[in-house]
């Protein structure tokens, strides 16, 4: 590239241009043939529920990092994209949609609904993959995958067909979390509990055949009209006489057995629990220990269930209590009444109340598939960052309950499950045309569909062909690693881990990352709804997607909820166009004819490159070592932190006449730095790197096919990092002279009061501005350096500035104490930093000492 560089670095102009020209290269298409180690990587699926949020692009950094930085070192790596139909979710906007223009999805039938469905899908999936693009994304989209194409669909129909053939798929009754608006069963972990403020009712019941009374505490009195029994503790002194006989449940009449069950809180209201089997899921499983009849008293739109009682039947719940309570009250049964706060579970999807409700659902038995997980992760076969998840997922394993897998919903696989005329039930992969067992062709299709997470459980294989034995599938599976957000591990993680284990035999992938979920600015959850939501596109527009991946790979893992912060950002920004400025000041002074490649290490180099090119093996490590860890933050930081501090703050102002002079070990090390940051800052921040490195001389690769740098021994020179170090301590110690005395920014006079070469003392004179002299003036200001006494041209009080030179050697002298003194920074600190800082008391202490 020869057009010369714009003075100021502008994102937008760059990164559409890369993006389009990696793509084009297909640098992300992976081979399945290859002969390089293999690496993959299954995007997490979003949702085509809507666009990308800010979330995403951090979850979508973090495997990018990995996803380049594996392609650096030599691997064939495969990042599989794909999208999520997320049933009920999209259902829900659909429906919402529908609703606007006052239509339902029964007045337009399925195939219509159908249509608007698979449009709707067209057209979100094609806004992620852009935003993917524009985020810098390496991900393959020539296998861009979606839980509802017909391969997928194959693979989701086999995996049940193959629980089912094991046995371990069945129907029954169960209670379920039901949401009465979407008319779906809920899964356990998608119940969104909040807080409520309610009303504790104390209803009397008569006990049969005695002049005694049991008070019971409820929320919910109208629910009593499905109530089948009457439970207390076993210990419970109060109501050990009564057990065995009957209850009389007020406005019904029916008689309740009372019964002694251990699942009774002796604490909560009087002690005594009404009993309703049909609508909670203690009572059902206190009601299945002692017989009690089971009575569905709700429908599933949430209206009541109760033809015997027509002054209550078909009334929504919230009336019924109304109508409930009014008459308890008119026949003397409602004993008092309190306040009462308590968690009520809602539908995580459309924000209803649910109800618990018996219906008929399929379940999957779990034990055999808990037990997978459970022994893989003995085996430690799955590593978690940050470790302490590996509990969140065990204990869930271990408490688990069978998997309620149907769902009720237009939108979905269907349950591959025929039932002919004749009573004969099997499962099939493919539609079949007649009946297995006795060859009927009246067969009836299951109508309800499967939990969207069964589906999505089989991610990292179904995406590669399985059930076919495919070249992606041999070449890629296990994959390496999953990026997920806390709130998924068991919804999804943990299935991904048991379905791995029980289709391919092997775990899906050897690590799992956790990172933070990101707020808004002040803390709160980031929504649309709550106006709190920012869009990556905004922030990509202003600032670039590099800054965005800096700040995501900053924050991702280095906590778990991460506040959304723009001046961060806007720092990574600035970051881009101070590598920028330095690429022009290098290149600027760079002949043409310039030797290329990394300098000698024997070579003519001054202290300033053996210093950088020291430093460099440092930021190599620690980059690399971060990634590795899966700390990005270390990387990053290390990164910065070299390229602005070192580089460009102190070495190219140390070099800055050579390189103008065409000094040649000058010009090799610089280019050598730059080189070698690009290909580290590569993973972080394509776009920037990507548009710098093909600047340097040479022609160039992209840096994806580019080595991953290695650290050269060659180049560790601790004696030049002491030197050099030495010298920006003392210039330092000459800038805060001269700011705390108000001596301007430059000039003066110094006495250093030590031996030091040449090229040395022609640093120190250039950074410090400073003029050297061969003895100090009277006036002249202790440093906290050696004996060095430096003269300041103002003029003005002396005293005045004796006095401003003294606050401040004791306010440093005052920070340095503190630390020592600090139990927990002598333990925990390096014997060489604790040293480092000792050395610096005492040289204050000697400052102060000659300042009089
Ligand atoms: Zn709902
Ligand atoms: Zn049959």
């Amino acid at each position: 590239m020869t057009e010369p560089m714009p003075t100021a670095y502008d994102p937008r102009a760059i990164e559409p241009g890369w993006a389009a020209r990696w793509e084009e290269a297909r640098l992300f298409v992976a081979d399945a043939a290859s002969p390089r180690p293999k690496y993959a990587i299954a995007l997490p699926p979003p949702n085509v529920t809507g666009e990308l949020h800010l979330g995403h692009a951090v979850n979508g950094t973090l495997q990018d990092v990995w996803a380049r930085y594996r392609r650096m070192t030599g691997y064939e790596v495969l990042w599989q994209p794909g999208t999520d139909h997320a049933a009920i979710a999209t259902q829900n906007v659909i429906e919402k949609q529908l609703a606007n223009e006052g239509l339902t999805k029964e007045e337009i039938g399925r195939e219509a609904f159908d249509e608007i469905v698979d449009e709707w899908y067209r057209k979100v999936g094609a806004t992620i993959v852009t935003q993917f693009r524009v985020l810098g994304a390496s991900l393959d989209m020539s296998r861009l995958r979606f839980t509802m194409d017909p391969l997928y669909v194959r693979a989701v129909r086999t995996a049940f067909v193959l629980y089912y053939e094991k046995g371990w798929l069945y129907r029954g009754p169960r209670i379920v979390n039901w949401c009465p608006k979407n008319l779906t069963a809920i899964s356990d972990l998608e119940v969104d509990w909040q807080t409520h403020e309610d009303t504790l009712y104390y209803i009397s019941y008569p006990v049969e055949g005695t002049d005694e009374t049991l008070t019971i505490a409820t929320v919910r009195p109208e629910t009593m009209l499905a109530d089948t029994g009457v439970a207390v503790h076993p210990d419970d002194d109060r109501y050990r006489q009564l057990v065995g006989k009957f209850a009389l449940l007020p406005l019904v009449g029916r008689r309740l057995p009372i019964v002694a069950d251990a699942a009774v809180q002796k604490e909560f209201g009087t002690g005594a629990l009404k009993v309703t089997p049909g609508h909670d899921l203690l009572d059902y499983e206190i009601g299945e220990r002692h017989g009690l009849d089971l009575v569905n008293g709700m429908n599933l739109d949430g209206t009541m269930n109760v033809p015997e009682l027509p002054r209550y039947d078909g009334l929504p719940g919230v009336e019924a209590r109304k109508r409930v309570v009014e008459d308890l009250a008119a026949a003397g049964r409602l004993v008092r009444t309190e306040p009462y706060t308590h968690e009520v579970g809602h539908c995580d999807r459309c924000g209803t109340i649910l109800e618990p409700l018996v219906s008929e659902q399929w379940f999957l038995d779990m034990k055999e598939l808990a037990q997978l997980c459970i022994d893989a992760s003995a085996r430690g076969q799955v590593r978690w960052h940050p470790e302490r998840y590996e509990r969140t997922y065990l204990d869930w394993l271990h408490g688990i309950r069978d998997w309620c897998v149907s769902r009720q919903l237009w939108l979905g696989h269907r349950i591959p499950v025929y039932t002919c005329a004749n009573g004969h039930q099997f499962a099939a992969v493919d539609r079949p045309g007649h009946c297995r067992d006795c060859d009927s062709a009246l067969l009836s299709e299951e109508t309800d569909v499967l939990d969207t997470w069964f589906s999505s459980a089989l991610w990292p294989f179904a995406t590669l062909g399985w059930p076919l034995d495919s070249e992606e599938l041999k070449a890629f599976y296990p994959t390496a690693l999953n990026c997920t957000n806390r709130d998924i591990i068991n919804l999804w993680v943990t299935r991904m881990i048991f379905s791995g284990l029980f289709f391919m035999g092997e775990v899906p992938f050897s690590d799992v990352i956790v990172h933070a979920t990101i707020q808004a600015g002040d803390g709160r959850r980031m929504s649309k709804s709550l106006g709190t939501g920012v869009d990556p596109r905004e922030v990509i527009d202003t600032y670039g997607a590099d800054a965005l991946r800096a700040w995501g790979a900053l924050v991702g893992m280095a906590t778990q909820d991460a506040r959304f912060d723009v001046s961060r950002i806007e720092g990574y920004k600035r970051f881009s166009n101070k590598l920028w400025n330095a690429t022009r000041l290098v290149l600027s002074s760079v002949a043409n004819e310039a030797p290329h490649g990394p300098p000698a290490p024997d070579g003519d180099l001054q202290p300033a490159d053996r210093w950088i090119l020291s430093r460099l093996q440092a930021a190599v490590r620690e980059v690399t070592a971060g990634i590795e860890e899966y700390s990005f933050q270390r990387s990053i930081e290390a990164a910065y932190e070299f390229a602005w501090h070192d580089f460009c703050d102190w070495y190219l102002e140390a070099a800055k006449t050579r390189l103008r002079d065409g000094d040649p070990a000058a010009r090799s090390a610089a280019l050598h730095v730059l080189d070698t940051l690009f290909r580290l800052l590569h993973p972080f921040m394509p776009f920037v790197t990507e548009e710098l490195w093909h600047r340097l001389p040479d022609d160039r690769d992209f840096l994806v096919r580019t080595g991953w740098p290695e650290p050269d021994p060659r180049f560790d020179d601790g004696g030049a990092e002491a030197s050099f170090g030495d010298l920006i301590r003392l210039v330092e110690e000459i800038r805060a002279t001269r700011h705390a005395s108000a001596g301007g920014t430059s000039g003066g006079r110094l006495w250093l009061g030590a031996e030091l070469t040449s090229a040395q003392r022609e640093l120190v004179r250039d950074l410090g501005r400073v003029e050297l002299v061969a003895a100090p003036a009277p006036g002249a200001l202790p440093l906290a350096w050696g004996e060095a006494r430096l003269e300041l041209p103002v003029k003005g009080d002396d005293g005045k500035r004796r006095e401003g030179e003294r606050r401040r050697l004791a306010g440093e002298l005052a920070k340095v104490e503190a630390k020592l003194t600090n139990p927990a920074f002598r333990e925990r600190a390096p014997a060489e930093i604790v040293a480092k800082e000792e050395e610096k008391a005492a040289e204050l202490r000697a400052a102060l000492a000659r300042l009089g």
